[in-house]
């Protein structure tokens, strides 16, 4: 996936084992996303209390924000199993028959890309979410007849990084929606602070806070980041991590002060120099930057809207003043063109 490319050396069979391993188990451990939280921990109380399935749940948000690791928490938190499975994998209706049959009661059933199912097979989901049931047709020609199999009570976690593409009837079966956004930089530390812990690094709270500040306000790439340094403090210093190190460390790695890669200083570059600030439509970007229009949308312009450099408008996107500032581009029709008249 492109947000991968953000951080590009190293193998990602390693990142894998990585998330997995600093992933946290409980809503208490979860840094950061207050509302979603609190949110959460009312309908999961609520859900034990009555001795019944929790309510479907969607999550919406860029990758690497914690999607998995909530479904996750909810089946801990539950007390349940929990299936994994997503939106390519299930490719046949019967492949989600499959995984609904073996279903047990109250178990959490997480779909991950729920966006990416094909028409027939989401239809199918739907009977399943509402009524706990999977129609199938047995036969065909006239003599077909619609044989329904019941199927317990269960909790479905679609995850999606594509609200867009998330249509009302699949959309309104879910009983809970949860958006994640961006982390604020200090909840960011604090992920940097407790995988620090986790993984045996000692990282000053300078040095915390500057990874934190270059993660793009996604806990992922915190974690990635956070490894890159403790790989540089051990071949190149005594293994411990403080701002001087972290930093060497991170324009090693072509990070920005903010985090910023060579696609976003592309698409802001189109915004602010070429279209003067715009706005400027999602696919003249895309062509422009040469990346995926979804891409630019789901893993680039969630976070440059979150420094406030970016603002989506119905006529397309516009470059902010900070934009303006950071990159010291001159802006039409701003204070400077005022002065020169
Ligand atoms: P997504 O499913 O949205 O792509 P993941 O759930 O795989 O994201 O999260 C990526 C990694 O980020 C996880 O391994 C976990 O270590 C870390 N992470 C995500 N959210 C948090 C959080 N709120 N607190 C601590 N770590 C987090």
């Amino acid at each position: 996936m492109s947000e991968e490319r953000i951080l590009s050396p190293g193998t990602f069979e390693d990142d894998a084992q990585f998330d997995i391993t600093l992933r946290p188990q409980t809503l208490a451990e979860f840094i950061g996303q207050k509302k979603l939280k609190e949110n959460l921990s009312i309908a999961i109380e609520a859900a034990r209390k009555r001795g019944e399935a929790l309510d479907h749940v969607l999550l919406y948000g860029p990758p690497g924000l914690g999607k998995t690791t909530l479904a996750a928490i909810i089946s801990n938190e539950l007390g349940v199993h929990i299936d994994y499975t997503s939106g390519p994998v299930l490719q046949k209706k019967l492949d989600l028959t499959g995984a609904l049959t073996t279903l047990r009661e109250r178990q959490a059933f997480f779909v991950d890309e729920i966006h990416r199912l094909l028409p027939d097979v989401e239809e199918m989901l739907y009977s399943a979410l509402e009524d706990y049931r999977v129609d199938l047709m047995v036969g065909t020609g006239p003599g077909a007849r619609t044989h329904s199999i019941p199927l317990p009570p269960f909790t479905a976690i679609g995850a999606t990084t594509r609200q867009g593409l998330i249509g009302a009837p699949l959309r309104g079966r879910f009983g809970l929606t949860l958006r994640l956004s961006p982390y604020e930089p200090a909840d960011l530390t604090g992920i940097v602070f407790r995988s620090a812990g986790l993984l045996g690094v000692a990282v000053d709270a300078e040095a915390a806070e500057e990874i934190a500040r270059r993660a793009r306000g996604t806990p992922r790439v915190a974690n990635r980041l956070l490894r890159r340094v403790r790989d540089y403090a051990q071949v190149r210093a005594d293994g411990r991590v403080d701002l001087r190190i972290a930093r060497r460390a991170l324009d090693l790695l072509d990070v920005d002060p903010l985090g910023l890669d060579e696609i976003d200083r592309k698409i802001m570059d189109t915004i602010l120099s070429k279209y003067g600030g715009g706005p400027v439509g999602l696919n003249t970007i895309a062509a422009s930057v040469g990346e995926d229009a979804s891409t630019i949308e789901e893993v680039y312009e969630p976070y440059l809207m979150q420094l406030g450099f970016l603002d989506r408008t119905p006529r397309g996107r516009v470059g902010a003043l900070p934009a303006f500032d950071y990159f010291k581009i001159h802006r039409p029709g701003g204070p400077q063109a005022t002065l020169s008249f």
